[in-house]
């Protein structure tokens, strides 16, 4: 099976592996401070660009839900380069204060007349599945 990198077309390194395995290893979606908190080392500008580079090319996109640092949840097969669909919930939990990216059967459509929609972003508060059950 080939890796999520080189589906992208994105050239394997050491670093993007380390940082993917970060996303992919989390239930929430990620802020930058906690990527850096669990790199082993780490140059700044390099994972600036990488964050970039896995936004541009469909892995990740960012989640910017007012009052809270921006997060990156990880992106379903149906993203490509530069275009974002998701048909998910983003729920911030008041209590541990993660965002989590929720898949729905129940997403709804819109109407907007003669505008066109070409991304739609839900935002949810309110407690997660984690907080609920302790
Ligand atoms: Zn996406
Ligand atoms: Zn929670
Ligand atoms: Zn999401």
């Amino acid at each position: 099976m080939k890796s999520l990198l080189k589906q992208k077309k994105i050239s394997e390194t050491p670093f993007r592996l380390e940082v993917l395995e970060i996303l992919e290893s989390s239930k929430s979606a990620v802020s930058i401070s906690f990527i850096e908190e669990n790199l082993k080392s780490y140059n700044r500008i390099t994972l600036y660009r990488t964050i970039k580079t896995f936004v541009d090319k469909g892995i990740i996109h960012p989640i910017a839900i007012a009052g809270s640092e921006v997060n990156y949840g990880l992106c379903s097969d149906s993203c490509e380069d530069e275009v974002h669909s998701h048909n998910h919930v983003h729920l911030k939990c008041n209590e541990c204060k993660s965002v989590f990216c929720i898949e729905t059967t129940l997403f709804p459509t819109i109407d907007l007349g003669k505008h066109k929609i070409e991304s739609l972003e839900i935002q949810a508060k309110g407690i997660c599945e984690n907080c609920r059950a302790s």
